[in-house]
């Protein structure tokens, strides 16, 4: 942590480095759990409202940090989510989405600004990473859409825009923080990653000690088919994928959940079911089938519901857990990356 060279946003920071900081300025290691109080659970906005720490201190942390550094500049809301779309310090677009369950309420988070993966189907692949997103922006998207709905959350996945694993440490100690009991205190295993498959990070994330659940975007059974939907097929094919994911579920005793968009005509029919069954078989997972969004001029158009139906029967009628995942928000412009597309014309 470098304190003194420029300011900290105090949501990026892990409550273990707090204590640090505290020490290392001759205070006892128990302000950062008041600090953490007064940010966590009594949602402050202004370092100033923290009455049981001496003035003195809070100057001094008031030269050292900052907090509340996006914000909120749309929203758009259906029956099924509400999408936020939040402007950072600067003025990239990022942007997260709400959904309510019978469970509770689950908020999707993004990683970064856009993303270098270029999966064809999907429109940040589209709009290049411009840059990482730091802890403390994945920590605020959670407290404003908290603070908005006057509500706590149970669950995050993080499953915006950007590839989480491609933005490894930033992502590792966001999760910390939403993680610690005096954090934002979800459990891991209410917390999800999804990845597109960048293999030397999932051995990296099983070594990490979280028990996060782990979503591969997998989309295809072969890498001749995931390859043209999903370059980074090219660097870490099929084998290797499914290798990492053994190794995290051996490590992690966490199931993986794999993602599968089905386009039409193209990795939705029965053949391709069979594969997948043969695929994922003896693992402890389970399958979400995505009907594909398709995105202005993409080369992927939906699959019937038929298909996609015949598809999960399938897998479920040979041992493959495989449910389908309602539309999130498809009126609201909620698969990834396009409201951000939209206000960037
Ligand atoms: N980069 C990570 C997480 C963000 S993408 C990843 O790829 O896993 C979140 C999920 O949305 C992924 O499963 C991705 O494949 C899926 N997705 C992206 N665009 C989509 C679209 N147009 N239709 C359906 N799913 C899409
Ligand atoms: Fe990036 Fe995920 Fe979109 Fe692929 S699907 S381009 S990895 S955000």
């Amino acid at each position: 942590m470098i304190i003194g060279v420029y300011m900290m946003n105090i949501y990026g920071i892990k409550r273990k480095d707090l204590e640090d900081y505290f020490v290392s300025n001759g205070e006892k290691k128990f302000k950062a759990l008041q600090v953490f109080e007064w940010i966590y659970e009594k949602r402050i906005n202004t370092f100033d409202e923290m009455s049981n720490i001496s003035k003195d201190v809070r100057e001094k942390i008031n030269n050292d940090f900052n907090m509340n550094m996006i914000k909120i500049i749309k929203k758009q809301e259906d029956d099924l989510a509400k999408k936020y779309l939040f402007e950072l310090e600067d003025k990239n677009h990022i942007e997260a989405v709400l959904m309510e369950h019978d469970y509770g309420i689950s908020i999707c988070v993004s990683s970064e600004v856009g993303c270098n993966m270029g999966c064809r189907f999907c429109e940040s692949g589209r709009l290049k990473r411009v840059r990482n997103l730091e802890a403390y922006e994945m920590v605020e998207q959670i407290l404003l859409i908290e603070k908005d709905i006057k509500k706590r959350i149970s669950s995050v996945v993080i499953m915006g825009i950007g590839e989480p694993l491609d933005n490894y440490e930033n992502v590792v100690n966001s999760i910390r923080i939403i993680n610690n009991p005096k954090g934002i205190n979800i459990g891991a295993r209410h917390i999800s990653v999804s990845t597109s498959g960048l293999v030397p990070n999932i051995y990296r994330l099983a070594e990490e000690n979280i028990q996060c659940t782990l979503s591969i975007s997998l989309h295809a059974t072969n890498n001749e088919k995931r390859s043209k939907m999903m370059p980074v097929n090219n660097r870490y094919p099929i084998e290797e994928l499914i290798q990492a994911c053994k190794d995290y579920i051996a490590k992690t005793n966490r199931r993986i959940s794999f993602e599968y968009a089905l386009a039409k005509d193209n990795n939705d029919n029965l053949e391709d079911a069979k594969e997948l069954v043969k695929l994922l078989k003896g693992m402890i997972c389970h399958v979400n089938l995505i009907p594909i969004n398709k995105i202005e001029n993409g080369a992927f158009d939906k699959s019937s519901n038929e298909n996609i139906i015949k598809f999960r029967d399938y897998l479920n009628e040979h041992g493959i857990v495989a449910t389908i995942r309602r539309e999130l928000g498809s009126d609201i412009d909620a698969a990834c990356g396009q409201l951000r597309r939209k206000n960037l014309k």
